[in-house]
């Protein structure tokens, strides 16, 4: 059976984006079609300035969402990726794999480093290793597949590096896992700042829809959202990605596809509207049971204890026969 791992770091408040370009194929399609892992990765919350205290609730809020999401932790492993230690012993091991040199290639740590100068911080050594940690979440449960959006493929193709070069060198230990991005909104856009991603650990603003904002505030963002010149509305996210980004979510809420929906707008206050109405019913029944789900903090609990149980049990042997086969 199809093995996949995917995880979601607990840095913000997810997003529509996360949403969209994730979660939801987690929960609508992924977990009933292969043996599926979904994992609040918390160590990768530490590579920038941190609250311990924000972490832990954003870990747990994280992990409520998935199931509010529908991901249904009989059928899926949902864990949090601290409770299994795995992942820190084999990411040291790919750290005797990796070179300096590919980790600064990585396009996000170039962007996220700047960030972090530009801020006056220094930045901490964890956020140039960490696609070397990501690699070991994936490669620990022989995953074939990670559905991701497009901000991880160039990780995932590191991971695929990665497994590969082990292999060679000390004998056949990985599968090597391939991404799978969605085909529509594998990018949503920040709705003030359509060039740039809408990210959950960016700061809050009028651009980034959250899962749990109330149903007046999505509208009102969605409505607000800023289009590009020219009234005209095509799918064309080079010189419109202003629109492009809305039909692209609606296309996405409706299961569809954007350019064959963009000749059914004349006016962006119609798009806007249309785009609005969606959203709101698409995360209605993920919020409803949100509410619900909070009010039991026990079966949380439960489910991160039994999840991180399997998780343990299916990592261990893949690390140990690496520690094994590397010549320790
Ligand atoms: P973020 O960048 O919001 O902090 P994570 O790194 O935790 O998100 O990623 C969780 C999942 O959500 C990943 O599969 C990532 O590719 C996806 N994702 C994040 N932002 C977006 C976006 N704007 N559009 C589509 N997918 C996204």
């Amino acid at each position: 059976m199809t093995r996949i791992f995917s995880g979601i770091k607990p840095t913000g408040h997810l997003t529509l984006g996360n949403y969209l370009g994730a979660v939801r194929r987690w929960a609508e399609v992924d977990q009933f079609r292969a043996d599926s892992l979904f994992s609040i990765v918390d160590l990768h919350a530490l590579t920038v300035d941190h609250d311990p205290g924000r972490v832990r609730r954003l870990s747990r809020q994280a992990a409520t969402l998935l199931l509010a999401s529908g991901i249904d932790p009989e059928r899926a492993t949902v864990f949090v990726q601290s409770h299994v230690d795995e992942h820190a012993r084999l990411s040291y091991l790919l750290e005797c794999v990796a070179t300096d040199g590919e980790m600064r290639r990585m396009i996000q740590y170039k962007e996220k480093s700047v960030l972090e100068r530009a801020r006056g911080g220094s930045v901490r050594l964890s956020l140039l290793t960490y696609p070397v940690l990501m690699a070991a979440d994936i490669l620990a449960y022989d995953a074939d597949e990670v559905p991701v959006g497009e901000d991880q493929t160039q990780h995932v193709e590191l991971t695929r590096d990665l497994a590969v070069r082990f292999n060679q060198r000390y004998g056949q230990t990985f599968v090597v896992p391939r991404a799978t991005p969605p085909k529509v909104a594998a990018r949503v856009m920040d709705l003030q700042d359509p060039t740039s991603k809408m990210g959950k650990s960016h700061e809050a603003g009028a651009g980034i829809v959250y899962l749990l904002d109330e149903p007046d505030v999505i509208r009102k963002k969605i409505m607000r959202a800023v289009t590009d010149s020219g009234s005209e509305i095509v799918f064309d996210p080079e010189s419109k990605p202003g629109v492009s980004n809305l039909l692209e979510i609606l296309a996405s809420c409706q299961v569809g596809n954007p350019e064959a929906l963009s000749g059914a707008y004349e006016s962006y206050g119609a798009l806007k509207k249309d785009t609005a109405d969606a959203v709101v019913e698409l995360l209605r029944p993920v919020q409803q049971r949100h509410k619900e789900l909070v009010a039991d903090p026990g079966y949380l609990e439960e489910v991160l204890r039994r999840g991180a149980e399997r998780a343990r049990g299916m990592a261990k042997p893949t690390v140990d026969g690496a520690y094994r086969a590397i010549g320790l």
